[in-house]
């Protein structure tokens, strides 16, 4: 996008681009990776920050059609933008939330014997309806039912009664380290568990990988998997090259540049010292738009943006609304007030800017979005 086509309103800082085509090429790219599964899609906290309502219609037309959310009231503002799809509330049902399900058909994941007995007390006559997944920890220690749960799970054929089981899942705690011995250990340890309940009920679907596991190989695949960080373009392991197509784009415009021609220190601490003549540029961004203050670590010179062809270093702390860069070397006439700034695309990307912000990507996408003014590419809507 050029500088004279960035139209910022006035009361945001940024511009987050979101590309829809891409989010759908990208679940293109992992039903390919993963032909004999199916492909649901992990859109809890408004889907990664792009926004919930635009991306599960994208996903939705393109044939996405399961989708999981982190909390009930994620769901129901999921059901009231798909009426058709199946939607998992991760987190489960607490006691006195059935309610909410049900209104809203939300299938829970039992994480633990509570929220089973939870469940089985409060879905009454709707359990048919509302089929339920049963989750089993194997190493990630998290949720999901452990050694000792499972076994008076197993004990007890009571426990369940009442309650439809569709699916049993897991979830990985090293997907993103391909040869991480936990990998094969949770692995060995699922397929082990799920027969021991299948015992019980009767056949289940099983799911296991997020973004990390559709990579680790076909075995790692089962019958659905539930990708999240790799639709929005983050890369499913740091370790290997990114097979997914970039996805975001965040902008904002220079709002003033600044000779500095005898030495001085630039922004809060005064912790950045220019020593030659200089040419500081303000950007109109900071970590309120989600722009990580880590980025430009202690002294403020750790990351860059990017304006038009030339990467342009931090120079001091990112404020609330606020950046300062140095563009000594860039040409005048590129530095105007106005002048579209890159903080995130084809030049930097998200896992960038979070691995010199001592962060993950899935933590830089989650904040980008709450002041910026977002824009759609693509997608049908
Ligand atoms: C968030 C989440 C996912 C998606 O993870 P990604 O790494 O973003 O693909 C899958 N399963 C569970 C249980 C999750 O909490």
């Amino acid at each position: 996008m050029a500088a004279s086509d960035i139209h910022i309103p006035g009361d945001a800082g940024a511009t987050l681009v979101v590309d829809l085509d891409a989010i759908v090429e990208n679940f293109r790219l992992i039903q390919t990776t993963c032909p004999r599964a199916e492909v649901g899609a992990s859109v809890k906290a408004d889907a990664y920050g792009l926004g919930l309502a635009p991306v599960t219609r994208a996903l939705f037309q393109s044939g996405c059609h399961a989708f999981f959310v982190a909390t009930p009231g994620e769901g129901a503002e999921l059901r009231s933008i798909l009426p058709e799809a199946q939607i998992i509330v991760l987190n489960g049902p607490m006691r006195g939330q059935t309610e909410i399900f049900v209104a809203s058909r939300l299938c829970p994941v039992l994480n633990s014997l509570e929220q089973i007995t939870a469940w089985q007390d409060g879905i009454g006559a709707h359990a048919f309806d509302i089929p339920a997944w049963l989750h089993v920890d194997t190493g990630m220690n998290r949720l999901g039912l452990g050694e000792t749960e499972l076994a008076a799970l197993l004990a007890d054929p009571e426990r369940l009664r009442g309650v439809t089981l569709s699916t049993i899942m897991s979830h990985l705690a090293c997907g993103d380290t391909p040869d991480h011995p936990m990998n094969a250990a949770q692995l060995a340890r699922f397929i082990a568990i799920r027969h021991r309940v299948e015992v019980q009920t009767g056949p289940l679907r099983a799911s296991l990988a997020n973004s990390p596991g559709v990579f680790l190989g076909p075995e790692f695949h089962f019958d659905l998997v539930r990708p999240g960080a790799a639709l929005y373009g983050l890369a499913p392991s740091l370790q290997r090259p990114n097979p997914m197509h970039q996805v975001i784009e965040m902008q904002a415009i220079i709002l003033q540049v600044r000779d500095v021609d005898t030495p001085m220190t630039v922004g809060y601490g005064a912790a950045h010292h220019v020593a030659k003549p200089a040419r500081i540029a303000t950007i109109a961004a900071g970590y309120a738009d989600g722009y990580p203050r880590a980025a430009a670590g202690n002294t403020g010179d750790t990351m860059h943006v990017h304006i038009a062809g030339h990467d342009v270093p931090l120079c001091g702390r990112v404020s609330m609304d606020l950046l300062t860069v140095d563009v000594s070397a860039v040409p005048e006439a590129l530095t105007c007030p106005g002048q579209a700034v890159e903080l995130i695309g084809s030049h930097i990307s998200a896992d960038d800017l979070a691995t010199a912000s001592g962060t993950i990507g899935y933590e830089v996408l989650a904040r980008l979005g709450h002041r910026s003014h977002r824009i759609y590419k693509g997608g049908q809507v």
